[in-house]
């Protein structure tokens, strides 16, 4: 087939529906994504649905979603088109056929009529011998007369490639080198099975040409799969695109990145509050390095920066911490309204959903400013904020400091005094008057707080008292207030 396309690089993400997309399958699409951005190439995205066991629609809908959410565009592919389409492979069959048939009647591919006991057999007995399976070759040479016997027994048949038995086949990797697989070993595999269906390494290998595909960046997992691929490529007459394999990524404990490590699919760090930007950067760095030092780079600077070159060929660790302390640094350094908009997008998830700006209540925006600093993630908003909108909830050890504490009635009362009359109510107003009721009674500010920030809140640990109780309105803090002085305090009746 005629590749249109060598002018640009032309890369794709295709992905096997068969879950979540996982961080290691970001990490491939954004690679793949900031190599066409940087060269201002083609991003394809591609679905590998011919694992009909496993493919699911919920699946390519999380896929999509996961990809739209990190920013990972694509300029052809499910939903938008484009000129190679369908990008479906279930939807190609067509063009499989096609292919597999042209290699038949070159005589680089053969029906192969093997039952699966005769398979099955060959390979036990491999085993038994401690060898590698590889198939014989038996139905090489079947005559014209012999397939035609068969095919009236009703035998069912798969399309098998030609393959040589003697040399190497080498994938020139862009980030391993030249990496050499022994051809004796390969066996003449599968391109479609009985039922019609292509197995992956033929429907990727006719598809990569027929999408004029021009650098092809995967998972090192894939790597074994590449001489096949070129086979086949050789067997179409074909010129391969440049490849590029990715380490692998590891947990702390060196295990390849699994489930039983914690988060490991875009779904559940967006769950979670991570925000795009940090998990995008952050995957950036998984295999890729600047100079080795620089750790934060925008989207803008990951694309102008971005080159296979410095991609590192040893695995890679997915570092938690890390990644943490990257989304915290992008929470922090967000325009406030910006982050009030990722708030107001990651909240209907959680506990707070529709209460912000209901009757009464504190808006997002309100709150931003008093908690930017401190937030790690979109979900520690939650957890800092909200005693805002829901009934105050006693923390244990909030509560016993509280009601030990002899001179929390009196410091409250002073507390709620201030909060009554304090005019304008306004966060520097409440914070004149009560530095100067404590330095009045002799008392740090920190410890006149305290009673007043469990009072209102629950928590030991909240926003900004001053904020908290502007935001928090006059009526509603001094209602809080009361309620805990109704309380019964040790030492007191
Ligand atoms: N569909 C394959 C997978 O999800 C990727 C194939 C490829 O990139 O060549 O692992």
């Amino acid at each position: 087939m005629e590749r249109t396309d060598k002018a640009g690089v032309r890369v794709r993400f295709a992905p096997s529906p068969t879950g979540h997309l996982h961080v290691g399958g970001a990490r491939t699409a954004l690679y793949n994504w900031l190599l066409a951005r940087s060269q201002g190439g083609t991003f394809v995205l591609r679905i590998e649905d011919t694992d009909l066991e496993r493919s699911t629609e919920q699946a390519i809908d999380q896929i999509v979603d996961g990809l739209q959410w990190l920013g990972l565009d694509w300029d052809e592919g499910p939903r938008i088109g484009g000129p190679h389409g369908p990008y479906r492979q279930m939807e190609r069959a067509g063009l499989y056929a096609e292919k597999a048939d042209g290699l038949l009647a070159d005589r680089k591919a053969y029906r192969c009529y093997c039952s699966a006991e005769d398979l099955d057999a060959a390979r036990s007995q491999a085993r038994e011998k401690g060898e590698p399976y590889i198939y014989d070759g038996r139905c090489q040479r079947l005559d014209g007369d012999t397939e035609a016997v068969f095919r009236e027994e009703g035998r069912q048949s798969v399309i098998r490639l030609r393959t040589p038995t003697t040399g190497n086949t080498v994938v020139k990797d862009l980030v391993h080198g030249e990496v050499s697989f022994e051809n004796v070993l390969c066996g003449d595999f599968i391109l479609v099975r009985s039922s019609g269906v292509p197995t992956y390494n033929f429907a990727v290998a006719v598809d990569d040409i027929a999408m004029g595909i021009t650098h092809v960046i995967r998972g090192d997992d894939h790597l074994p799969n590449t001489p096949k691929q070129l086979m086949v490529m050789a067997a179409m007459g074909e010129e391969p695109p440049q490849y590029a394999h990715l380490p692998l990524i590891l947990g702390t404990d060196r295990a390849p990145l699994s489930k039983r490590h914690g988060d490991v699919s875009v779904e559940e760090f967006r769950e979670h509050g991570y925000v795009r930007e940090a998990l995008c950067n952050y995957l950036a760095l998984l295999g890729w390095s600047f100079d080795g030092e620089t750790t934060l780079f925008s989207m803008e600077e990951l694309v102008e920066k971005f080159s296979l070159e410095r991609v590192g060929s040893t695995a890679a660790v997915f570092d938690r911490v890390k990644l943490l302390w990257m989304n915290g640094s992008y929470i922090r350094d967000m325009e406030p309204i910006e982050l009030a908009e990722r708030l107001e997008e990651f909240l209907p998830s959680t506990r707070l959903a529709g209460l912000p700006g209901g009757e009464g209540r504190p808006e997002i925006a309100d709150l931003v400013p008093l908690v930017q600093e401190k937030l790690k993630t979109l979900a520690d908003f939650v957890e800092l904020t909200d005693f805002f909108f829901l009934p105050v909830e006693f923390e244990e050890k909030a509560l016993d400091k509280l009601l030990s504490n002899g001179e929390a009635p009196a410091l409250l009362r002073v507390a709620a005094g201030i909060i009554a009359e304090v005019e304008p109510y306004s966060s520097e107003a409440i914070e004149a008057a009560m530095r100067k009721a404590a330095e009045d009674m002799q008392v740090k500010l920190g410890k006149f707080l305290q009673p007043v920030r469990i009072a209102v809140s629950g928590k030991m640990v909240t926003p900004g008292m001053f904020e908290t109780l502007s935001v928090l309105g006059r009526e509603e803090s001094l209602r809080r207030i009361e309620h805990v002085l109704s309380k019964q305090f040790k030492g007191h009746s």
